[in-house]
């Protein structure tokens, strides 16, 4: 039986390197670490859940999917109790917020890995501004359109980077210079969004001004 990803966790599996020793940290089902190991991309990987119930799911995508020898599923907060042979993590599907305290949590653990890739569910600019101030290096960007929604993906390592610029922390350093399809389809979409809202205000209104610059500055940002 095959394993099925989302678009959303497929796009996330691109950023894995072949080989990598993986830790899935919120892993719920165990999907993406299964899927990687199917592919014969990676041969292992932890699934890490701090839950019992999403935990114990783990356990039974692994035993379904006949995969005990490569994925073990792993009760631990955040990095808590991932083993030191981890080579690269993956966070996705959770809130900002959630993934900088997992992060903040062991910060010696996180300098210990190739490569960290996350996809927040919102509010990516909060991780673009902790990788900025610790001084890390985003290797790359990416954003996708699943299920009527739009996710952005970032991938960096703990080498040192520079300080990124409001534009860059708002946007995405990646994703702002290669202005991907799906990255003009969703400011396009965001700027059709505010206009709708600003043909029914009056010129005087109070919000008028700053949508028209939101809207501006959205605008400033797409080169095509
Ligand atoms: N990663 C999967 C995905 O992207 O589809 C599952 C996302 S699910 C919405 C979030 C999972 O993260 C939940 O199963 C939750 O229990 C787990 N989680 C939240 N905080 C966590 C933490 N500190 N450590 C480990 N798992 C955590």
């Amino acid at each position: 039986m095959k394993v099925h990803l989302t678009k959303r966790l497929e796009e996330v599996a691109k950023f894995v390197s072949n080989d990598a020793i993986l830790a899935d940290i919120g892993s719920d089902h165990a999907f993406l670490p299964c899927y990687l190991v199917q592919e014969k991309r990676i041969s292992k990987a932890y699934a890490g859940e701090v839950i019992v119930g999403p935990y114990n799911q783990s356990k039974k995508s692994v035993e379904e999917y006949s995969l005990q020898d490569y994925v073990f599923p792993i009760l631990s907060d955040g990095l808590e109790n991932i083993p030191n042979d981890t080579t690269e993590i993956t966070i996705a599907g959770m809130g900002a917020y959630t993934i900088l305290e997992i992060l903040n949590a062991y910060p010696d653990k996180v300098k210990s890995y190739n490569k960290i890739i996350l996809q927040a569910n919102s509010h990516m600019e909060l991780i673009r501004e902790y990788i900025s101030n610790a001084n890390y290096s985003i290797i790359d960007e990416s954003i996708v359109y699943d299920k009527g929604k739009y996710y952005e993906i970032c991938v960096f390592n703990t080498n040192m980077g520079r300080k990124l610029s409001e534009d860059e922390i708002l946007y995405g350093p990646v994703l702002l210079d290669k202005q991907s399809d799906t990255f003009i389809k969703y400011y396009e979409y965001l700027i059709n969004l505010k206009e709708n809202v600003l043909t029914n205000l009056n010129s005087d209104h109070s919000k008028y001004a700053s949508l028209t610059s939101e809207i501006q500055k959205l605008r400033s940002i797409l080169k095509r």
